[in-house]
């Protein structure tokens, strides 16, 4: 793209075993830069060694936290082809997110555009092995040099790749989760449905503390009852109650994940009874009584689908169906992977 700058770097860092990618430690030649400034406007696309940004100690950023970024990955099949899956929808879910935060938004073809090209400047990172991937860091941040508490006038957008190892290198394995009844992660009308760093902040020392007590990670309820699901860890939520698949609505306060929206979209074209409603502990725990908590998963970009087997709510033990990944995750976590990796058509325009 000729308004995509190319800063070729000067040495190529060699590549990495694949077998030891693990996640997020290892980034690749280049990066892409674009600047905002007010008379300008986005400008100055550019794809540059990577390398340390310099930032003013004052930059808003570092103080205020104006800042969001996106999770996305680039995966190579087994035709040697590299594939982005529905990564429109990332930057359509960059440009909303930027908004709330008051952040001038980057027109969504435009950030596809050069995201495309940074990866096939660096083809040659996507790794081979199966289930690897390379993940795609677009972030956004207010660079203007100012302490006063107000939107900044400065910003800039940036993009890493880092080359990431088999999310399930030693297969899937249900997880335990806590049901997270003290600290809240976001509430109506705040971040939560950006992917802001600030929620990432806010949801660290719940995480940590449910570790300690020997859980994967913590299920979120609501800020005001405590009693409605919201996500699991930083996934979307989905859970099988007898014939039904329920997932929580759009409330303004979870992530408008693409692969909820992707894990919709197959359910109902298998015929599956999938609603977007409101769900509670206390129907969760009825559900479980009669024995019909068929299935809980998680979705997101990092595991696709993540089944759980237990959820421990004020010391009580949920078990989810017989303990083992049910048949809807595993039908879906394949179909998803399957369409991913170029095993499977493509009939629904969610490659490029
Ligand atoms: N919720 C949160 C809080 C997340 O961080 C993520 C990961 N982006 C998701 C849900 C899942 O979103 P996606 O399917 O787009 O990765």
């Amino acid at each position: 793209m000729s308004h995509i700058q190319f800063v070729p770097a000067a040495t190529r860092k060699p590549k990495p075993d694949e077998g030891g990618l693990g996640f997020g430690r290892i980034f690749t030649d280049h990066m892409l830069l674009a600047d905002y400034d007010v008379d300008k406007g986005w400008h100055g696309a550019r794809i540059v060694p990577y390398g340390p940004l310099s930032l003013d100690p004052a930059a808003a950023v570092l103080h205020y936290g104006q800042e969001l970024f996106e999770g996305i990955k680039a995966f190579r099949g087994g035709d040697g082809k590299v594939r982005l899956f529905r990564t429109e929808k990332n930057c359509e879910r960059m440009a909303a997110g930027a908004a709330r935060l008051c952040i001038p938004p980057i027109d969504p073809a435009f950030m596809l555009e050069m995201i495309t090209e940074l990866v096939r400047v660096e083809q040659d990172w996507v790794p081979r092995a199966p289930g690897t991937a390379l993940y795609i860091r677009p972030t956004l941040i207010a660079t203007e040099p100012f302490l006063g508490v107000r939107p900044a006038k400065t910003y800039t957008f940036f993009v890493v790749l880092s080359p990431v190892g088999a999310y399930y290198a030693e297969g899937i394995d249900p997880v335990r989760i806590w049901v997270e009844a003290k600290y809240v992660r976001a509430a109506r009308g705040g971040l939560g449905a950006v992917k802001a760093g600030a929620n990432y902040a806010a949801s660290l020392l719940a995480g940590e503390e449910a570790k300690k007590k020997g859980y994967a990670q913590v299920l979120w309820l609501d800020a005001i009852e405590h009693r409605w699901f919201e996500e699991v860890g930083t996934m979307n939520l989905f859970l099988r109650i007898g014939d039904e698949v329920v997932t929580p609505p759009l409330g303004g306060s979870i992530l408008d994940g693409v692969t909820r929206d992707t894990a919709i979209t197959l359910l109902r074209e298998w015929g599956a009874k999938v609603s977007e409603r409101p769900v509670s502990i206390d129907e969760v725990r009825e559900a479980h009584a009669r024995g019909e908590l068929r299935e809980v998963f998680g979705t997101g970009t990092a595991a696709v689908i993540s089944p759980v087997k237990e959820l421990c709510y004020h010391g009580e033990s949920l078990v989810v169906g017989d303990g083992k990944m049910g048949e809807l995750s595993r039908r879906l976590y394949d179909t998803i992977t399957g369409i991913q990796y170029g095993k499977l058509p493509d009939t629904r325009g969610w490659l490029r």
